[in-house]
């Protein structure tokens, strides 16, 4: 498809169809996504990334991914090495078009000239507290530096200088020269250019002058002739020293459009508050199944597809907002009800002796694999006369609307018999430890009993033919809805849930026990799990929980 053939979703969409429709650059859609190695990609950069990504593709274009590396501190190939990873496995291809932006420092070092030779750009000794000073407030006109109006031979001698190492960090600067008494504050001769002896990931000690964000970003996208460079709101203000870099330069002129950024609930997501969970050991590294990195939801169990439709779900506006976390795990649970076959999986177990069962006896119960997808078939189970329940399944003097086991009660095993609790056994301290039961041998599918109705359905495996594995519960890793706007004096590591990981030992029906590393399965009535590729032994699954099967949370914290 060249063109969208049906209206714009957003108007992200409709600006691109629009521009496209009046023949601008010959037709031509190029994005990219540029984010900066300094930290792993998180759900906000997915949402941009299926933008960058699905735009280009919609209208028959292409999407950059670039390394937005101009900036030498805290960035590593480490990050490289994720950022692609992560792009990769939410199902986008940048083809041939991988670029680091350090590889255009010369190039921008020529821009810089130019603009110097033009009369656009001056360097500038006022140090940071004077630069600030005078550069006033939005209210009021800032102050020239005494620099401003050197000659374009000084500027140059002394940018060379810069260049070659001959003055301290901090001292000199490369300024735009623009209006200094712009309302826009980033219009009032912005630094372009600081002397900063870093050591940069990749060019090394090639360079003590570094430019900043402000210079590099438009020149990245204009070397690459992006035509649509799609970012998030905070550069809204910015946008007018972007078109001035631009047209002062006569190069190509990508068209900046911004949209609002993603928040979710529960969470954050700026990369120096990941760093700081990571580095403190907060959490388990940067994929760490409760974190909101790509890295660490797709360690959850989390889909790409689940993902994407995340974010399109959320879609594309101006308007600042924090998303529902509720909305991500929706479209999970949505996608896996339909895909995910269903296990029988005891957590918190208790004994249940079916006293009426032959001790030697083992009979198989066919249990529909999903009843959501037809062609998922079913499997056997073996019943024994020992098996496990929930402990929360039984309750020794029920309360009203308790309709599971307890005294005298019938409930019945899912897939297989009614039983009838006969009796309670209890150790020395007065805590159940086996539940006595008889059952209705009539009761299976396709016995006489078998449409008997009871008010309960709860699910069992066998105690003797049961597997063990692990289960690491996870759940919101903070207890605040916002921890990023904490109130003062606080922190927002103040609010981290200490009840975010629960580890379990689970008895699981035997066909679980082939159940292979990276996959997802539900256990019936608890959750969506994930087969824990890198914690999971042979002998011993780790299955990690991606999500309840009903937003429980949302209730617990209504007031
Ligand atoms: P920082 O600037 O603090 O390093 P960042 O999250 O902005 O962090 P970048 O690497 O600059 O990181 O981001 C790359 C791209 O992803 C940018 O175009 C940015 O606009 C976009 N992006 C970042 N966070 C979000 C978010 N929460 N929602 C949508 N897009 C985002
Ligand atoms: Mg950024």
């Amino acid at each position: 498809m060249s063109e969208q053939d049906t209206a714009p979703v957003d108007f992200l969409r409709e600006i691109v169809q629009a521009d496209v429709a009046a023949g601008k650059n010959d037709g031509k859609v190029v994005t990219r996504f540029p984010p900066e190695p300094n930290g792993y990609l998180h759900i906000g950069h997915a949402k941009a990334i299926c933008i960058d990504f699905g735009i280009a593709a919609e209208f028959g274009g292409e999407c950059h991914l670039r390394m937005d590396d101009t900036n030498p501190a805290k960035e590593s190939m480490e990050y490289v090495e994720s950022i692609k990873e992560d792009v990769r496995w939410l199902g986008f291809d940048w083809g041939d078009r991988f670029h680091y932006a350090a590889d255009y420092f010369e190039k921008m070092y020529d821009c810089a000239v130019t603009l110097i030779k033009q009369g656009d750009a001056y360097v500038c000794e006022l140090s940071q507290d004077e630069w600030k000073e005078f550069r006033g407030v939005p209210t009021r006109p800032g102050k020239e530096s005494p620099s401003r109006n050197r000659s374009v031979e000084e500027n140059l001698d002394l940018f060379t200088r810069m260049r070659n190492g001959e003055f301290e960090d901090g001292s000199h600067c490369l300024r735009a020269k623009i209006d200094m008494s712009s309302p826009n504050l980033h219009m009032r001769d912005p630094v372009i250019y600081r002397v900063m002896r870093a050591h940069h990931y990749r060019v090394e000690d090639m360079w003590c002058i570094y430019p900043t964000y402000d210079f590099a970003h438009p020149l990245e996208d204009s070397f690459e002739e992006i035509t649509h460079s799609l970012c998030t709101l905070e550069f809204e203000v910015h946008r007018p020293l972007y078109d001035w870099i631009l047209d002062k330069l006569g190069i190509f002129h990508s068209r900046q459009i911004e949209f609002s950024r993603l928040n979710l609930t529960y969470t954050v997501m700026s990369k120096r508050k990941l760093l700081q969970l990571v580095e403190e050991n907060l959490v388990d590294g940067w994929d760490d199944p409760r974190m909101p990195t790509i890295c660490g939801l797709r360690r959850r169990g989390y889909t790409p597809e689940s993902i994407r439709e995340f974010s399109k779900r959320v879609g594309v506006t101006k308007v600042k907002s924090v998303t529902d976390v509720a909305v991500l795990e929706h479209c999970i649970r949505e996608e896996l009800n339909k895909t995910a076959p269903r296990f029988m999986a005891v957590q918190n177990p208790i004994k249940l002796i079916v006293t009426n069962f032959p001790e030697d006896k083992e009979e198989l119960m066919e249990c529909i694999n999903n009843p959501e997808d037809p062609d998922a078939g079913t499997r056997q189970v073996p019943f024994t006369r020992e098996l496990y329940i929930e402990r929360d399944d039984f309750m020794e003097e029920p309360v009203k609307k308790f309709f599971r086991l307890a005294p005298g009660r019938e409930v019945r095993l899912r897939y297989a018999f009614i039983i009838e609790c006969t009796d309670v056994i209890k150790d020395d301290a007065g805590n159940i430890t086996e539940i006595h039961c008889t059952y209705d041998p009539e009761s299976r599918s396709g016995g006489p009993n078998a449409k008997r109705k009871v008010k309960g359905t709860i699910h069992w495996v066998s105690a003797t033919k049961c597997v063990r594995a692990e289960a690491r519960l996870y759940d919101r890793l903070f207890t605040f809805e916002r921890p990023e706007e904490v109130e003062e004096g606080k922190e927002f590591t103040d609010y981290l849930n200490h009840d975010s990981l629960t580890v379990n030992e689970v008895m699981l029906e035997p066909s679980l026990a082939d159940a292979k590393p990276g996959s997802r399965v539900q256990f019936e009535r608890r959750g969506y799990f994930f087969v824990d590729p890198i914690s999971s032994e042979p002998d011993k699954l780790v299955f990690n929980r991606i999500v309840p099967l009903r937003d429980t949370w949302a209730k617990l914290n209504k007031k």
